[in-house]
């Protein structure tokens, strides 16, 4: 487990959002699709949803979630959790294609006392790994510096999946 430490300061900024009460950011999103640029939304499917996290762990971690707001895999249908599955696929060929991490770490975390930041609603997490990678997020933890590179990095994904017609479900 020697690359498992990431260092992500401006996660704090996220754990202070979430002990204010906030309301479910996915579902936020499902409902605002005017504002998917603004909040970073990459695709939208028949049963799901792909966001780039804005409190990455690491350069280019994305979130996807089934549309329904539903906490746990009980829960969730057959076809949901293939069109997931089939998720998982799309995204780490879409970060390849993009900025070629050399690995992935794929989780999901269910209540808070095991991590979840939104116990309510299930989504799965593709963090991009890289030899080394520990060393560089330290350079790289300044909020701002991390903004503007999502923005950055959510059009160069969008144009990745236009080329290479992803996600193909
Ligand atoms: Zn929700």
């Amino acid at each position: 487990m020697g690359c498992s430490n990431l260092w992500a300061p401006w996660r704090k900024e996220y754990i202070q959002t979430l002990s204010e009460g906030s309301d479910c950011f996915i579902c936020h999103n499902l409902e605002n699709p005017r504002d998917d640029d603004k909040n970073l939304v990459l695709w939208r499917t028949e049963k799901s949803i792909v966001v780039l996290n804005r409190y990455p762990y690491n350069n280019g971690h994305l979130l996807i979630a089934p549309a329904r707001h539903i906490a746990n895999l009980d829960e969730a249908t057959d076809e949901e959790l293939l069109e997931l599955t089939k998720l998982v696929r799309e995204c780490q060929k879409a970060l390849s294609a993009t900025i070629n991490p050399d690995g992935f770490n794929v989780g999901m975390n269910f209540s808070r006392c095991a991590g979840a930041g939104l116990p309510g609603h299930l989504h799965i997490h593709i963090v991009p790994r890289w030899d080394g990678d520990t060393n560089f997020m330290n350079v790289c933890s300044d909020t701002n510096i991390v903004s503007q590179s999502l923005a950055e990095l959510a059009e160069q994904l969008k144009q990745i999946s236009k080329k290479e017609s992803l996600p193909c479900l």
